[in-house]
């Protein structure tokens, strides 16, 4: 068993966080919150890369189309104007697609990040998926205000500052992917390791 101290978590400054001039602002607010920086790099990626990074099994995929879907009823826009289909399964790739083009049109800044339930802290720092729904106070919250209904409408991916893992094996996986065989630092926190 690790020690609870450990775990790590994968964090990327996306490209509206990188020209907003957000990095200083999201480091901070991972150090203010006791968990430690212990790999940090901007980098540009390549397509390939990008496509790699998002799961590309049916069922992550048609759950894209679905959240778009739920959101044209919510808002109560025409899907079959918009994509030519209501089939969610074929909108998800679609999603995707502008996900992989959002994250291509700036460098990026990857982060892993550790500490006590650092996985679960960063989502709570981030906020909801959905700038516009989440907290006052969450880096989406406070930066940002994009929604599916504007993003949609103009075909391109929900702009939300930064990804970060959501599971410990997904930033398992994710560490793997973008930092291969280069270093995690290992150093004492004041105040927390000593
Ligand atoms: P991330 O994985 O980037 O940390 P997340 O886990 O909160 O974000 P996911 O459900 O994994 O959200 O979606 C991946 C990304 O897809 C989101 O960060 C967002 O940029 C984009 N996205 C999610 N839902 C939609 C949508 N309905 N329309 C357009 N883009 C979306
Ligand atoms: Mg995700």
């Amino acid at each position: 068993m690790k020690h609870p101290k450990e775990e790590i978590t994968y964090v990327m400054v996306k490209p509206d966080g990188v020209r907003k001039g957000l990095i200083g602002e999201v480091i901070k607010r991972f150090e203010q919150h006791d968990l430690k920086i212990v790999a940090l790099e901007m980098f540009q990626p390549s397509h390939d890369q990008l496509n790699d990074h998002y799961p590309k099994d049916e069922a992550w995929i048609t759950r894209l189309g679905e959240k778009t879907k739920s959101t044209y009823e919510k808002y109560g826009y025409d899907m079959l104007a918009d994509f030519g289909t209501t089939d969610t399964s074929k909108i998800g790739p679609e999603i995707r697609k502008w996900l992989v083009e959002y994250m291509k049109s700036a460098p990026l800044v990857k982060i892993i990040v550790q500490g006590v339930h650092a996985v679960d802290i960063v989502r709570k720092l981030a906020g909801d998926t959905l700038p516009y729904r989440a907290t006052v106070g969450t880096i989406r919250g406070d930066f940002s205000i994009d929604s599916p209904a504007l993003a949609n409408k103009e075909k391109r991916a929900v702009m939300n500052i930064i990804h970060c893992s959501e599971t410990p094996e997904e930033a398992e996986h994710e560490i793997k992917h973008w930092f291969g065989k280069s270093p995690i630092y290992n150093y004492k926190r004041f105040g927390v390791d000593e």
